[in-house]
């Protein structure tokens, strides 16, 4: 989609810092990173909140999970685990609307988030 910055990277048309690719998601580093480990994790397709999933979109999701573990264990976090979240609209703190999972670990994480 134009002028949707996560579909500028995954077009390369700007650059980040790409950890993991397939067919379908994408993983780069957060550029404002809130832990030692901060990705995000996006469904190549535009779909800007978890409200504009369809039906036929529950094999991306499923893709953008097994793509976050896949990674996760890549760095070694099996052990310390990790968070994944996904924001979604204003009050949950969405400000890109392309749906995306913050995959968070290297530091203690409190419960509930703030
Ligand atoms: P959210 O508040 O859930 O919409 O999260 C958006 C995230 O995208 C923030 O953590 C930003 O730091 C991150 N972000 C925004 N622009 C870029 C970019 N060009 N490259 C990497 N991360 C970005």
């Amino acid at each position: 989609m134009q002028d949707c910055i996560f579909c500028k990277i995954a077009n390369r048309e700007i650059p980040a810092d790409i950890v993991y690719e397939n067919e379908q998601v994408l993983v780069f580093k957060d550029v404002n990173p809130a832990a030692p480990v901060h990705l995000l994790v996006i469904p190549k397709k535009h779909i800007s909140t978890l409200f504009d999933l369809s039906e036929g979109d529950s094999g991306i999701l499923g893709q953008v999970q097994l793509a976050a573990v896949r990674v996760a264990r890549e760095l070694n976090l099996g052990e310390q685990g990790f968070r994944l979240v996904c924001n979604c609209g204003r009050e949950a703190g969405q400000v890109v609307m392309h749906i995306h999972y913050h995959l968070l670990a290297g530091r203690p994480f409190q419960w509930p988030p703030g």
